[in-house]
């Protein structure tokens, strides 16, 4: 469920008009809502309860300051990959102990940012990261608390980009080796073994991998505690799908995600901690956009837009779909035409969707594509020098910008000239 409904013959962003927003702030342009926002991360709040957990939310799935901001303020956790994502949920005033640290290739200088910062786990990929945090840590004076992260090879069906929980994937060590890897991380002076992290993919559709993965993960728990260590920590890592496809997909619910943590971790004592990103960003944002032209080309109509792949690059990079609606409701009874619907970029990949039965649109008209507030503004670039595309926050009947359009003097100031021309 979302805030995007049409209302008054408008398509709406909560109480806000999509059309006042697009005249305010021109085309391209993304919208975020915030009820959605909070509606999704309670959902998973509820379906953990009473478990003692945190949800940390994925920041790479949208890592604008005043989107954490708002997960923030009702006590979410943050998941970052990198120095950059830390600072970022610094800068929305998430306190160290609720962010996590993920990723295969944390540098040592990513480290000490965040060990000075304050962090609650550092989500450990291989042995050569084990040593350097360790070296990190104890030159500090500090010990790193850290869980490994598994690969429990288990497939998650999904994209092959997305999918990381096999063993020719590179995250995590086996689950194989994982005890062999705990008793070498007790005996380091700079680690303090908290817990136990596996991800296995993204936009997972089925839970099935999830209860494997879970069910080696409780196996793995029992085992190390067996060997001495302390495990008070779960990270279950993110994944859960949406529905991309309102018309023929149904992804299971976060109560029923919730359901199956509990039956397959649940009495083990352990604080669960999970890392969600597309389920709470990616149906709380639109990405809106103006036809350009319309142009017949042979056998079909081509919609071209001034939103392009640079700035929603998920159906060119994962052949990804994305719910494509008119801004202005259609009127009943019209009948839908098929549309390429293609961006400006001059390369053939600049293309949303192919044949997309749409009432008619002509230039000037306002499409939104849905789902698209996650591994949306986040991957978005300025390919072909089109200015990053801006962000816009609602909440009830009000909306703001959170992040402007650059100038082109921006973007272009941002080049430096050599001494030698
Ligand atoms: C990408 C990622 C997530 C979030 O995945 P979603 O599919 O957006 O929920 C969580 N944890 C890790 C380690 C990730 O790499």
């Amino acid at each position: 469920m979302d805030h995007f409904l049409y209302r008054d013959g408008t398509l709406h962003a909560e109480d806000v008009a999509i059309s006042d927003i697009a005249a305010a702030v021109g085309t391209p342009f993304y919208v975020y809502s915030t009820a959605t926002l909070e509606r999704h991360y309670r959902l998973f709040e509820e379906a953990l309860s009473p478990l003692p957990h945190l949800v940390c939310f994925a920041v790479k799935s949208n890592g604008n300051v005043a989107v954490l901001k708002t997960l923030a303020k009702l006590g979410a956790g943050m998941d970052v990959v990198s120095g950059g994502e830390y600072l970022r949920a610094k800068a929305a005033g998430v306190p160290g102990e609720r962010i996590v640290f993920s990723g295969v290739g944390k540098t040592r200088a990513e480290m000490r940012q965040a060990l000075e910062g304050g962090i609650r786990q550092f989500n450990v990929e291989s042995e050569p990261e084990l040593l350097a945090l360790s070296e990190v840590a104890a030159g500090l004076g500090l010990r790193a608390p850290i869980a490994i992260r598994v690969n429990p090879d288990v497939d998650a069906k999904t994209h092959e980009k997305i999918a990381t929980g096999k063993k020719e994937n590179k995250f995590g060590i086996p689950i194989a080796r994982a005890r062999e890897v705990y008793a070498e991380a007790a005996r380091l002076p700079g680690i303090e073994v908290v817990g136990i992290d596996v991800h296995i993919g993204s936009q997972l559709t089925d839970l099935e991998p999830f209860e494997l993965a879970y069910a080696k993960v409780a196996e793995l728990t029992r085992a190390l505690r067996a060997d001495g260590h302390t495990i008070t920590r779960l990270d279950l890592g993110g994944g859960l799908g949406i529905p991309y496809e309102r018309s023929n997909s149904a992804p299971p619910l976060p109560v029923e995600y919730g359901a199956l943590i509990k039956r397959t971790v649940g009495d083990l004592g352990c604080e669960v901690e999970i890392e969600p990103g597309r389920l709470i960003s990616g149906n709380a944002g639109l990405l809106v956009a103006s036809v350009i032209y319309l142009k017949h080309g042979e056998g079909r109509d081509f919609l071209i837009l001034d939103a392009a792949m640079n700035d929603l690059v998920r159906p060119s990079m994962y052949g990804a779909h994305h719910d494509i609606i008119p801004v202005q409701e259609p009127t009943p009874g019209l009948e839908p035409q098929p549309y390429d619907i293609v961006g400006p970029v001059c390369e053939t990949g600049d293309t949303f969707a192919k044949a997309r039965p749409l009432p008619p649109l002509g230039p000037e008209d306002l499409v939104a594509f849905r789902s698209a507030g996650a591994y949306g503004a986040v991957m978005a670039s300025e390919y072909n020098t089109r200015p990053l595309v801006p962000e816009v926050l609602v909440s009830g009947d009000q909306f703001a910008v959170i992040r402007a359009r650059p100038t082109f003097d921006e973007i272009i100031n941002r080049d430096t000239i050599p001494s030698w021309l």
